[in-house]
């Protein structure tokens, strides 16, 4: 019998108490929060170093979220943008490749013509000094994307990675998606897994979409799970064996999150 999964009892007790938002209209400012330069630390690009691009706001409030998506929020320009870029560079030569992380808060929450203008300029930039740029986009994969965006995405390869928290936006699935397209669950207790598809049914306090197309469930080296880390050895520990044990069940690949082991951000 396929068992619930439930919200993972957690001794996490800060509450995520940023509003959430919604999609900015168009037109409005691209607005982040930070730029900084460190290692991939999870996912498909883990231990690539990288320059993170925190976006503002998100339009979910997941309660257990660590993650502060506002403090320090700015309107920024593409211009403006590659020079925090160059700037977090400290003058040092960029490697012959290269990669650049958008992260939120939520992405796609930002103003969908200005962030493929982003996007474009980003990649410009880098192709001038002859620099082989990889970008990725982590989502939260519950809001539409527009036409001319979805097309800039896949004209430059974007790959994005969906942590899944509420519902996923089924044209994620689609055929056109699949080279571009990885899942990162994160896995609670083992109590959070649906014992019958091997995943997750709530992440960080808020239930997640436990379902992924047919062809992924094949393709299931495009679908990560990482533990929960609750500040808690006892817990985490817990977490990490669930995660272990699904993986191996399944077939699903499993990622730490490196920066937090090395005490990067
Ligand atoms: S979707 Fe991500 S950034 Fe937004 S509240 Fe949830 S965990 Fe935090």
């Amino acid at each position: 019998m396929t068992k619930t999964p439930t919200t993972p009892t957690t001794s996490l007790s800060i509450l995520n108490s940023q509003p959430a938002e919604r999609p900015a209209e168009p037109g409005a400012d691209f607005e982040i929060v930070d730029v900084w330069e460190t290692l991939q630390g999870e996912g498909p690009m883990l231990g690539r170093p990288a320059t993170f691009i925190r976006t503002a706001g998100c339009n979910l409030q997941c309660p257990l979220c660590d993650t502060d998506y506002t403090t320090n929020r700015r309107a920024v320009s593409a211009e403006v943008l590659i020079e925090e870029i160059e700037k977090s560079r400290n003058g040092v030569k960029f490697p012959a490749n290269w990669l650049i992380v958008f992260t939120g808060g939520e992405v796609f929450r930002q103003p969908h013509m200005q962030l493929a203008y982003v996007l474009c300029k980003l990649q410009a930039h880098f192709t001038k000094k002859d620099i082989d740029l990889t970008i990725q986009i982590e989502t939260n994969g519950s809001l539409e994307i527009s036409e001319h965006l979805s097309t800039i995405l896949r004209a430059l390869e974007v790959l994005i990675i969906i942590s899944p928290k509420g519902r996923i936006k089924t044209f994620w699935y689609d055929p056109e998606w699949r080279e571009l397209v990885y899942f990162k669950y994160i896995g609670g207790q083992v109590s959070s897994y649906d014992e019958k598809i091997g995943l997750p049914g709530s992440a960080l306090g808020r239930l997640a979409a436990v379902s992924l197309p047919s062809g992924y469930a094949v393709m299931n080296n495009r679908v990560f799970l990482q533990p929960t880390d609750y500040h808690n050895e006892a817990e985490s520990e817990a977490s990490r064996q669930a995660a272990v044990a699904a993986c191996i069940k399944n077939g699903w690949r499993y990622t730490p999150q490196i920066h937090k082991q090395l005490g990067l951000k």
